[in-house]
Parts: C-alpha cells; sequence; structure tokens
C-alpha cells in the first residue's frame, strides 16, 4: 500500500508531509526547503518551473509567471476580482482561467503543477511511489472550491482521500485535540495573502468550527508593499528588476527582523553603479506594519461575536502562518485574545502537518481521532412558487445525509427540475443557484408523484445530490461543481441579509404559500358552482362570491396574511357547496 501524504496547498507557500515510523514530518526538495512557492513560470519552450525557480522569474517575466492560483481554483469570471500580474481570460460566469503565452490554463491545472513537484519531492525523499493524498482547504471554500482542489490532485496523479479545513488541520498539528472535551481554541492564521480567523470546539472526538471570519485580501504582502513604498521614496528611476530586487532584500529583512533588532539592507550596483545600504530596525518596520495588522482586529471579534464566546472562554490561541512569527503580531494576538499565544508549532508548517496526521488517521498509522467539520451555509432546492426549501440546515455536522419527498405541482408532468441553492433566505431568487438537472418521472395526476431528493455531503465537504422517481426507481445522482461566490464575506454578508430580511421573508413566504392554496382553491369552487350552485340559495351564493373577491382582492394587493386569512374564509364559505359536490359525486 502506497503510504498517504498530507499537502497545505497554500496561496503563497506549499508543503508535502508523511508518517514517517509513527511521526509526522515535512518532506524537503532536492535543495533542502520544506516550502515551496506557489508559483509556476511558462518559459516559451520546455517544461514549466515551479517553485523557488519560478518565483525568481516573477518579476523578469510576470505576464509568463502564475502566482496565487488558489484565488481563482473552482471560481468563476465576475466573482472575485483580483489584480494580478498575468492574464485572466473566460467569459462572464463561466470557470475562470488564465492567458499565458496565448495558451489558456485552468486553475486547477496550475495547481496541479504545484502538487506534481511536491509528489516527485515526496517520492525522491521517501523512495516509493506516491499516489494518495490529503489536501488542505481554507474553511470557508464552498463546494465548487473544493471539488476543483480535489480535480487539482486527480491531475497531478493523486487520489485525494479527504480534503480537510486548514484550521482543523492546524489544530491537530497542535495536539489540541488533546485539550479534552467541550475546549475552545481560536486558530489565528495570517499567511502572505489572506487572513483567516477561526474558532473551533473540539467534543467527542471532533473538531467543529464553530465560527470564520476574515480578509482575502490581508496578510505579508501587503507589508512587504508598505516597505517598498517607504522605500522607494529614497531612489529614483527604479528598473522593474532593480524593483524586484529592493522587494527581496526587504522581504528577507522583514523575515531577519523577527528574531534580531536591526537587518542591514544591502544592494550592491543597485541604480548603474551606484550602491544602496540602509539599516532598518524592527521599531521602524513595526511602524509600518502596525496599521496592516489592526485590519484583523475586527474579524476576531466578529468570529467571536458569531461563535458566542469572549476571549475568556477560550482554552487556547493557535498561530498559523509565515506573517505570525513577526513578534508584532504576536503582540497584537496577546492584546486581543488577552492570552499567551500558543507558539509550539511553526505557523507555516502547522497545517502540513495537521493534513499529514489527518493522513496517518487515514491510514490507521494514528488513532482515536475523527475530524469533522460544519456546513456553513444551509443547502436546499427550490419548490412551488420560488420558495428555498432547506434539506441541510446550516451548521449541520459533516458527513451527513439528508432526503425529502416531493410531488409534482402539475398533472401529466414528465419531468421535475431539482435547483439545488445554497443560502439562509426564504425565496429562490435571494440564494445562490448551486446547479440544476432535470428528473424524468411517469405522468400522474397533480400530488401523485413522489420524487425522493436526498442531499448527502461526504466527508470532504462536496454535495451529491440524488433524485429518485420511487414509483419507476428511476434516479440521477449529480455532483454540484457549479461555482458560487462563497467566500468568508459572502458568507457573512447572506447571514446579515438573512437577519436583516427575516420579517420580511416570513411575510413573503406566508404569501407565497397562501397564493399556491388560492390558485387551488379559487378553480375548485369555480368548477363546483358550474356543477352544483344551482342547489345553493341566492344568499349563499352571493357570500361565496363576496369570499372569491376578497381572495382576488389579497392576491393583488400581494399581502400574505390577508390573504391566508381570506382562503380561510372562503373555505368556510364553500363548506355546503363541497358537501353536495360530495354527496353528488357518490350517489346519494
Ligand atoms: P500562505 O498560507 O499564504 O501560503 P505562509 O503561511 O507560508 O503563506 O506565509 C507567508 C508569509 O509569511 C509571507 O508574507 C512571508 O513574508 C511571511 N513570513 C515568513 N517567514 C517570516 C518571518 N520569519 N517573519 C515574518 N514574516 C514571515
Ligand atoms: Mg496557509
Amino acid at each position: 500500500m502506497s503510504p498517504i501524504v498530507g499537502i497545505d496547498l497554500g496561496t503563497t507557500n506549499s508543503l508535502i508531509g508523511a508518517m514517517d515510523a509513527g511521526f509526522p514530518i515535512l518532506l524537503a526538495d532536492a535543495e533542502g526547503e520544506r516550502l515551496t512557492p506557489s508559483v509556476v513560470h511558462f518559459p516559451p519552450t520546455g517544461e514549466p518551473l515551479v517553485g523557488r525557480a519560478a518565483s525568481r522569474m516573477r518579476a523578469l517575466e510576470p505576464a509568463a509567471t502564475v502566482y496565487s492560483a488558489k484565488r481563482f481554483i473552482g471560481r468563476r469570471v465576475g466573482e472575485a476580482a483580483d489584480e494580478v500580474g498575468f492574464a485572466l481570460t473566460g467569459e462572464r460566469g463561466a470557470p475562470m482561467r488564465m492567458r499565458v503565452r496565448g495558451h489558456d490554463y485552468a486553475p486547477e491545472e496550475v495547481s496541479a503543477l504545484i502538487l506534481k513537484k511536491l509528489r516527485a519531492d515526496a517520492e525522491r525523499a521517501l523512495g516509493c511511489e506516491v499516489t494518495r493524498a490529503v489536501i488542505t482547504v481554507p474553511a470557508y471554500f464552498n463546494d465548487a472550491q473544493r471539488q476543483a482542489t480535489k480535480c487539482a490532485g486527480e491531475l497531478a496523479g493523486l487520489t485525494v482521500e479527504r480534503i480537510v479545513n486548514e484550521p482543523t488541520a492546524a489544530a491537530l498539528a497542535y495536539g489540541l485535540d488533546k485539550l479534552g472535551d467541550r475546549s475552545k481554541v481560536a486558530v489565528f492564521d495570517l499567511g502572505g495573502g489572506t487572513f483567516d480567523i477561526s474558532i473551533l470546539e473540539f467534543n467527542e472526538g471532533v473538531f467543529q468550527v464553530l465560527a470564520t471570519n476574515g480578509d482575502t485580501r490581508l496578510g505579508g504582502d501587503d507589508i512587504d508593499e508598505a516597505l517598498i513604498a517607504d522605500f522607494k521614496f529614497q531612489i529614483s528611476n527604479l528598473s522593474p528588476e532593480a524593483h524586484a530586487r529592493l522587494r527581496e532584500a526587504l522581504v528577507m529583512a522583514k523575515h531577519r527582523l523577527s528574531s534580531e533588532d536591526e537587518a542591514r539592507i544591502e544592494l550592491p550596483f543597485f541604480s548603474g553603479n551606484e550602491s544602496f545600504a540602509r539599516t532598518l530596525t524592527r521599531a521602524e518596520l513595526e511602524r509600518i506594519a502596525r496599521p496592516i495588522v489592526e485590519r484583523t482586529r475586527a474579524h476576531c471579534l466578529r468570529a467571536l461575536q458569531d461563535a458566542k464566546l469572549t476571549p475568556a472562554d477560550l482554552d487556547d490561541v493557535i498561530l498559523v502562518g509565515g506573517q505570525t512569527r513577526m513578534p508584532l503580531v504576536r503582540e497584537f494576538v496577546r492584546g486581543m485574545f488577552q492570552r499567551e499565544p500558543n507558539v509550539s508549532q511553526n505557523p507555516d508548517e502547522a497545517v502540513a502537518l495537521g493534513a499529514t496526521i489527518q493522513a496517518g488517521i487515514l491510514s490507521g498509522a494514528v488513532q482515536n481521532v475523527v475530524l469533522l467539520d460544519v456546513t456553513p451555509l444551509s443547502l436546499g432546492i427550490e419548490t412551488f412558487g420560488g420558495l428555498m426549501n432547506v434539506i441541510i440546515p446550516r451548521n449541520s455536522t459533516i458527513p451527513i445525509k439528508a432526503g425529502e419527498m416531493f410531488t409534482n405541482a402539475v398533472a401529466g408532468q414528465r419531468a421535475m427540475l431539482i435547483k439545488v441553492l445554497q443560502g439562509e433566505r426564504e425565496l429562490v431568487r435571494d440564494n445562490w443557484a448551486l446547479g440544476e438537472f432535470k428528473l424524468a418521472f411517469e405522468p400522474a395526476p397533480k400530488g401523485h408523484a413522489r420524487v425522493g431528493v436526498q442531499f448527502e455531503i461526504d466527508a470532504n465537504g462536496i454535495l451529491h445530490v440524488l433524485a429518485r422517481d420511487t414509483k419507476t426507481g428511476a434516479e440521477k445522482v449529480v455532483a454540484m461543481t457549479s461555482a458560487v461566490d462563497v467566500s468568508d464575506e459572502a458568507v457573512e454578508k447572506m447571514l446579515e441579509e438573512s437577519l436583516e430580511h427575516a420579517f420580511e421573508d416570513m411575510s413573503d413566504r406566508v404569501f407565497v404559500e397562501a397564493r399556491l392554496k388560492s390558485d387551488e382553491l379559487l378553480p375548485a369552487v369555480r368548477q363546483a358552482l358550474a356543477q352544483v350552485g344551482a342547489e345553493l340559495d341566492d344568499t349563499e351564493r352571493a357570500l361565496i362570491a363576496q369570499r372569491v373577491a376578497e381572495v382576488e382582492a389579497a392576491i393583488a394587493a400581494g399581502a400574505g396574511q390577508p390573504l391566508k386569512r381570506a382562503n380561510t374564509a372562503l373555505d368556510d364559505a364553500t363548506q355546503r357547496l363541497a358537501t353536495i359536490l360530495i354527496e353528488r359525486a357518490m350517489g346519494t
């Protein structure tokens, strides 16, 4: 059996690990480095370069060097407005692609090249073939982003045994499963380009995500940019090559200043014959970085609020992401959460280490932990009248399976359109459409067809929808692949909107449901009047006519509660009519 490797496929850096004699270890490449920059460079001819070699080409040939592919994986054009040095292509609404030297690449193809390199490094380090992997993704990744990540793994020749949430993996690497039941931890992850804060609860052997928040455009890169801007003042005529050299020197200085108080920046023959030399102190760096680090505060507060916790309720706070090596960030976290952050692991290696432990759990090398997560948003399908029918509510622990029976709205209908939705709103149009498909069934009178719809979210967080005509057994299973924007901000926005519109939504739902009832009632009353109306007296007929007018008026007014009342009144007024009709039908 080939080993299962654990992979952190990061926006900035990627890592791979494997279990060795019962211990999770991270594997180094041929140059002895464990961190591989998530960068791919496409030369005019020959194989693409991946990692450090590609990273060096980024400044020289930006248009032929793809970075941050993770920002685009599983996303559609129009969803994410990102500025990058290479060209993005695709029609609005179509999967995002990147164009390099006239060739279009899907983000998963680029990610696959990174995974291929990691896989080759691991095979060299382990001395055997590697074909199975656990890959991590941010907790807020939606179904399409998870599917696309899995697809990247497959393109790289890996069977993806499990997709694991990054904060969950990090918590595992920090050994937080040892904290005991009901312990709550915050995972503060500041990487190169993204900030994620997650609050987890460990319960009966599983981690649950209580809340996630963050900013997909906030990280160490912002500190680098601010530093460069500060230095540019002192230099005139900065060529692209000089700019790249300056960036490299400043980033190195930033790293050194995490352990030293001063860093010397020396760039011989920087512009023409002139050299550049300056000393940067930690205090100067902190002055520049502080406003950027401060931007994480609001997100931490929101996450605590969503989890309904105060800092004092937390049992631990762990640091993840290379930028948390900076003392200023640690100081910030200490102040924010009013406790000493746990720094027992390398922050930029914790996620990969956790993925490796999860791989160990899957292969049986590590026991006693199961990892579970929760659904960030409700999932359901459209039912009559444009209403969202929730099948799996938000915050359900996955893996999960849930189903419901549906019937036909129209007699003789031959197919049912299953429209899969994600979101917290009552009306279909306010939620996100994940995809749709048709299930054909045997024509039946209205309300007689029986179609079972089952949603299953597997351990990777991927949704499989099954629809079955219970009469014929005909069924269709569809894995949802189309993308919607479920970034952390989008989830937050959806939740905010659902609260904001809760009352409106409720009255919308009341109206739609009452309207469906009227649509049944009115034709039935008209038909009954035509058949047996003559048997009623004039006052009875006048009352029914009045009640019908009231129903029609309430429909025209779009008023939910009045329509509900008008339906009931019409129902009452037609009791005798209904009785006569039934007696007639039974021949009594
Ligand atoms: P990602 O999760 O985005 O792939 P990482 O966790 O690898 O990224 O973090 C990369 C960021 O961490 C970069 O901005 C890098 O400059 C920063 N970083 C790495 N080492 C240090 C250090 N010693 N001090 C400060 N920042 C660091
Ligand atoms: Mg990361």
